[in-house]
């Protein structure tokens, strides 16, 4: 969740209503509604969506209660997040089918006074990214992220490879589902951690940092965080947003991300960093 942009650039002033205290807040999230979250997972979209061709092993035509991909099934005594995923749109054509856009009217006004604020990044900067994804349960859906428009076509291939090597992630919804970050600018960094959102734009500081105002790389959106809650982040202040995998990594689940791996390696071969090298681990974090 960290990494800070360099000297000279760290620090910006940023109007009143900084928050100064620096205790770490709960892990809770804050599941309710997602305005405008296109679909559901309701089990009869989940039995219509499309299915990859012959991934079910089922006849050609027939409903199947069983999921396309593999479940991913934690590893004994690993705790799961406090809320389930949010609302996920269901997948859209086949394959990854990644998507980049102008940010839309509707997208930008729930990212005002959440994950974005006057004097961030501009808009015409920015762009917004949707593709297909593997959820832990099996099933496909559409996920969501708001990255620079420098760096768009490579989380579009980044993502898609993901996606080809059927790597799980739990939800990728916009950030500003998770409300203002009460310690400063930004979505709820916390609470998404906490939910196991992936994520990638979000005009805030760098978690643990937010009383010297230092901008992390997500500010630009030039930084993916990849599913949260099995890869954590260890900051000088603490351990987010839980610390079981941190305690018994590598595991056997598919979501842990461990050095030499595909998911890894759809990243590094890009040019992209991986927070897992560095002294204090962010084993969630990639940025470019
Ligand atoms: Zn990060």
């Amino acid at each position: 969740m960290s990494w800070q942009l360099r000297a000279g650039l760290l620090v910006i002033p940023l109007v009143g209503s900084l928050i100064a205290g620096c205790s770490i807040p709960g892990h809770e999230a804050k599941p309710p509604a997602v305005p405008g979250s296109p679909g559901t997972t309701a089990p009869s979209a989940r039995l219509t969506q499309p299915t990859e061709s012959g991934a079910s092993g089922q006849p050609p035509g027939q409903v199947t209660p069983a999921p396309p991909g593999r479940p991913v099934t934690p590893p004994a005594g690993a705790p799961e997040p406090a809320s389930p995923p949010l609302p996920r749109p269901v997948a859209v054509g086949t394959g990854a089918n990644p998507r980049v856009t102008p940010i839309p009217d509707p997208v930008w006004a729930s990212m005002q006074g959440k994950s974005w604020t006057p004097g961030c990044v501009p808009r015409q900067r920015l762009r917004y990214l949707t593709v297909n994804y593997w959820g832990f349960d099996g099933y496909r859906y559409r996920g969501e992220l708001v990255v620079a428009a420098a760096v768009a076509a490579d989380a579009a291939a980044i993502l898609s490879d993901l996606y080809a090597q059927r790597y799980p992630i739990r939800q990728m919804v916009l950030p500003d589902a998770f409300g203002a970050n009460p310690k400063g600018i930004g979505a709820d960094d916390y609470a998404q951690m906490a939910a196991d959102n992936t994520s990638a734009f979000n005009c805030r500081y760098v978690v643990g940092r937010e009383a010297q105002h230092v901008l992390s790389l997500h500010a630009l959106g030039r930084a993916i965080d990849v599913n949260t809650w099995e890869n954590p982040y260890v900051a000088p202040t603490g351990r987010y947003p839980d610390t079981w995998y941190l305690d018994h990594r590598p595991t056997a689940s598919p979501a842990v991300l461990v050095a030499g791996d595909p998911a890894v390696r759809a990243f590094t071969r890009r040019g992209w960093t991986w927070g897992g090298t560095w002294t204090e681990k962010d084993w969630q974090h990639f940025q470019h």
